[in-house]
């Protein structure tokens, strides 16, 4: 854009002193560049205003980048050891990062339950299912409504006394979440118990300032995917549980098994531990004080994910791709998918640790 100055001849003060009035232009963001849309015109530059007019990204050409705070997660969950260490990021980037170390554990909710025992169950004993994007309670009479639920008779997940079949042991849960399953588990409540998880380490790493890029990537699995080399984890609750990618659904339902979540979105397998597969408002959160949606985690790249509605109870409405937009507070941030997409970001838009 060509620099323009409308200039006019005015008078100025009380003994007729003619001075040159020149347009000035806001220039809010200190790059010396002036907004063409703010300007007033006077004699001497104002302050906060430069001469030129040809800043074209109003928000400023330095956008807000927001670190994560590491005490965020020491005070979700005690449990969690954080460190600073030097890492290099996807885009060659030499930073330092967080390394944040858990037992996959929380703190801050109950883990489970998830099966019902017998179809009179209230929703109280079971878990929650998450199917076409809602989230329907895992109560005895869902257990008991399963062949109308999928349309397909061979659902009978229960004996003649209403009794639920469910998986007892360690080494049940292990054959049961296994994608070839065959039919010794068919109709089986999968769960998996806290017990079966006692010595799980997990170690995440996540840039300390994230560094956003010009192009998403896409996961391994899941929406928009699969990506190449990106991984698979979502990011991290600040309670340090996982969010991790989509649960295979298909593929537990294919087996004619459920493998249900707990009301907080989250199940145990016994390699990854305890992880969430869905965002539902239970775990520990950062409110913020503008009324925008509360913190309750971080992404792998550093940037903040955020609830899904604000105070309001309004969804953001100028999302991207990967579901993340900018502010100045926050910088850029996500916004988590609804709970029943089983999903919680579509990609990563900063460099994530190599
Ligand atoms: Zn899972
Ligand atoms: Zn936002």
């Amino acid at each position: 854009m060509l620099l323009f100055t409308i200039t006019f001849l005015v008078s100025c003060n009380e003994d007729d002193t003619m001075c040159i009035e020149t347009l000035w232009y806001e220039d809010a963001d200190g790059d010396g560049l002036g907004n063409p849309a703010v300007s007033q015109s006077a004699c001497e530059q104002p302050e906060g205003y430069v001469a030129d007019n040809t800043d074209t990204d109003e928000s400023g050409t330095m956008e807000t980048v927001v670190d994560v705070d590491g005490s965020y997660f020491t005070t979700a969950n005690a449990n969690i050891t954080i460190t600073k260490i030097p890492c290099t990021l996807s885009d060659g980037t030499e930073t330092e990062c967080y390394q944040i170390v858990t037992n996959s554990t929380p703190t801050d909710h109950q883990m489970g339950p998830w099966c019902p025992e017998n179809i009179a169950d209230d929703a109280s004993t079971g878990g929650i299912w998450l199917e076409g994007g809602e989230v329907y309670d895992v109560d005895g009479a869902f257990v008991e409504n399963l062949a109308s639920f999928y349309n397909d008779n061979t659902w009978r997940m229960y004996d003649a006394n209403g009794d639920i079949y469910i998986t007892e042991t360690e080494q049940d849960c292990i054959n049961a979440a296994n994608p070839n399953v065959g039919d010794a588990y068919q109709n089986f409540c999968v769960e998996c118990i806290p017990s079966y998880i006692t010595d799980i380490s997990q170690t995440y790493i996540i840039p300390v300032t994230p560094v956003k890029q010009s192009d998403p990537v896409f996961f391994a699995t899941g929406p928009g995917g699969p990506g190449s080399n990106v991984p698979s984890t979502r990011g991290l609750a600040l309670n340090g549980v996982e969010y991790s990618a989509p649960a295979p659904v298909n593929n537990i339902l294919g087996a004619y098994t459920l493998a249900p979540f707990d009301d907080a979105g989250g199940h145990i397998n016994v390699n990854q531990g305890y992880h969430y597969h869905a965002a539902t408002g239970l775990s520990f959160s950062i409110a913020q004080t503008d009324g925008h949606a509360a913190l309750i985690g971080y992404a792998m790249d550093g940037h903040g994910i955020y609830g899904r509605l604000d105070e309001n109870g309004n969804e953001p409405t100028d999302l991207d791709e990967c579901l993340g937009h900018y502010d100045e507070v926050r910088g850029y941030h996500y916004h988590v998918d609804a709970a029943g997409n089983n999903n919680f970001i579509n990609c990563l838009t900063g460099a994530y640790p190599n």
